[in-house]
């Protein structure tokens, strides 16, 4: 199937390799602009970093802190546009921050008033100083020992895999080829030691073929080094992985509609608690890793803390066992040249630099910023070719499903006009309405939907990626796997033989998500 696509020869301009969020945004904006395009996703799409984000769209507060108005003002105009191109998925949200004493009021309510004008007229809200009665208000759950009063901010809140699939339809509907499961394992170089294609190898059908490609990206986050160990062998190293790790909670714990962000944990790290999807994130940590990894594991040291860390600011003190899921993901930070450097201080702009031979690679930056990484690239790769520079497309593109005025209490109003499409399954097979989990309001006509339409191929994309149920509950989505096999086996012809396999490596793989 994927061979047919190279039969002809065609030589795409832009060969991306990574399917997560910065690949995603460099694939819309130069399909966008009119160019050939196709992605290549050696897993399944996000299924690195770009699916364990905090899942905020915010500017950064902690990076007008130490002076970078530039990069904070950058990721604030880029909010404001998310929220405007998928308001189905980007929501307004308040986030409060429990302040102790005088000095902190006074500089919290100046450091966001602040925050406030560098986003301009892009800006969410107004932020202020509220008293601790008002405080307890908003957030009941908060420990009233902790705060002397409270100060109000606003940033966004999105759904990062749902964003990433969304984008990827909106790049095809531009006439972008996108492909999971297929990864990149050689770069092809012409007499002249330039870069002119890609051989890949179909994880499913294990075949190997050759793309050819006058650009070549390599957005692969973490593992942006192995890509440029293939282009030269001497290259030094470029990203310093730092993991962080997210507990899903119950909403009970953050009552009421705002999140809470502690600016300065015991060791000096922020900490946020999100609603989401009717749970609650809190995270995260900041830990040096040395070797990537597509599931990279929570340590024990690191849920201690945020547990130790929230149950000083809740009434309700959360236990181990209270914990639905934990997930951890890796930050690929650009190497600094000074090793000693902590991971907290290292810059969180992105970077793109080009090899001799033509290999583009772009890294750092945020899930916030991916579209104006995706115009840096593109923009970049034109004055490196000598073409003619097409302005960006996607500042006012709208996003896959775009809808405004959505109804947050409909289970499905991630899916934006989308879900006209998800009903329309129903009215034609009525026991596809069947609900899978209740506790997470899930049917089967998501999973038949998730299958045709966005290219969900195995129990985990769809548990993991399509819907979220094995971030907000670990082993609810673990009992959902037999019946997702089983659905999925209809729509894709496979046997019984694979839907056992399917739940087995399921059952392990989220075993990682499950803390005893
Ligand atoms: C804990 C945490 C919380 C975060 N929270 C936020 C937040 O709230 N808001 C925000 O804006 N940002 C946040 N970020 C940052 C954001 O998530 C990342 O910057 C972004 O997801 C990185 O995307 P990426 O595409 O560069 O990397 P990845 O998501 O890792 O994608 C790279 C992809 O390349 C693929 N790949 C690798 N090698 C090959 C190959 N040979 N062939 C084909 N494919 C290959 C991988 O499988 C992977 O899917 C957070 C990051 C972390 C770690």
């Amino acid at each position: 199937m994927i061979k047919k696509l190279f039969q002809n020869g065609k030589v795409y301009d832009f060969i991306v390799i990574g399917g997560g969020a910065t690949g995603i945004g460099v694939a819309l904006e130069a399909s966008a602009r009119g160019y050939s395009v196709i992605l290549l996703e050696q897993s399944d799409f996000t299924k690195s970093t770009s699916s364990k984000s905090t899942k905020i769209a915010h500017g950064g507060v902690r990076y007008l802190a130490q002076g970078n108005v530039r990069l904070v003002r950058e990721a604030c105009i880029e909010r404001g546009l998310l929220r405007i191109n998928a308001p189905h998925l980007v929501k307004n949200l308040w986030f409060v921050i429990p302040t102790s004493g005088l000095r902190e009021e006074i500089m919290y309510t100046v450091g966001l008033t602040f925050y406030d004008m560098v986003a301009g007229r892009l800006g969410l809200g107004v932020s202020k100083l509220i008293s601790k009665k008002h405080t307890l208000k908003r957030v009941p759950t908060l420990n009233p020992n902790k705060l002397t009063a409270g100060v109000i901010y606003h940033d966004g809140q999105f759904d990062d895999s749902r964003l990433a699939i969304n984008s990827l339809q909106t790049a095809v509907e531009h006439g972008a080829v996108v492909l999971n499961y297929t990864r990149v394992t050689e770069l092809l170089k012409n007499q002249d030691g330039n870069l002119s294609g890609v051989i890949v190898i179909d994880e499913e059908q294990k075949e190997t073929l050759q793309i050819l490609g006058k650009n070549i990206i390599n957005a692969t986050g973490v593992f942006a080094d192995e890509i440029l160990h293939k282009d030269n062998p001497n290259n030094r190293k470029t990203v310093a992985p730092s993991q962080g790790v997210h507990l899903i909670l119950d909403k009970s714990f953050l009552q009421g509609n705002d999140a809470i962000m502690i600016p300065k944990t015991d060791d000096g790290r922020v900490l946020f608690l999100i609603p989401w999807h009717e749970k609650v994130i809190v995270g995260t940590t900041d830990t040096p890793i040395k070797e990537a990894s597509l599931e990279p594991i929570a340590l024990e040291e690191e849920i201690e803390f945020i547990l130790t860390t929230v149950g000083q600011y809740l009434t309700k003190v959360p236990k181990r066992t209270d914990v639905l899921s934990v997930y951890a993901g890796l930050r690929p930070l650009a190497a600094p040249k000074n090793d000693g450097k902590k991971t907290k201080e290292i810059s969180r702009s992105h970077k793109i630099f080009l090899s001799d031979s033509g290999l583009l690679t772009i890294i750092g930056g945020k899930w916030t910023t991916y579209r104006k990484m995706g115009e840096d690239l593109v923009d970049r790769a034109e004055k490196e070719r000598k073409w003619k520079h097409i302005p960006t497309k996607t500042k006012h593109l709208k996003i896959h499903g775009y809808k405004k005025d959505i109804n947050l209490n409909d289970p499905m109003y991630f899916y934006g006009t989308d879900k006209e499409g998800i009903m329309q399954l129903i009215a034609e097979n009525p026991t596809w309405n069947k609900i899978i989990s209740k506790k997470l309001n899930i049917i089967k006509a998501q999973v038949v939907w998730s299958v045709r339409n966005e290219m969900a191929r195995n129990v985990e994309d769809f548990l993991a990626r399509r819907v979220r149920a094995q971030l907000l509950d670990a082993r609810e989505s673990i009992r959902m796997a037999p019946e997702v096999a089983s659905i999925m086996a209809d729509e894709l012809g496979k046997d019984e033989v694979w839907q056992k396999e399917q739940v087995k490596q399921y059952k392990i793989i989220t075993g990682n998500y499950i803390i005893n």
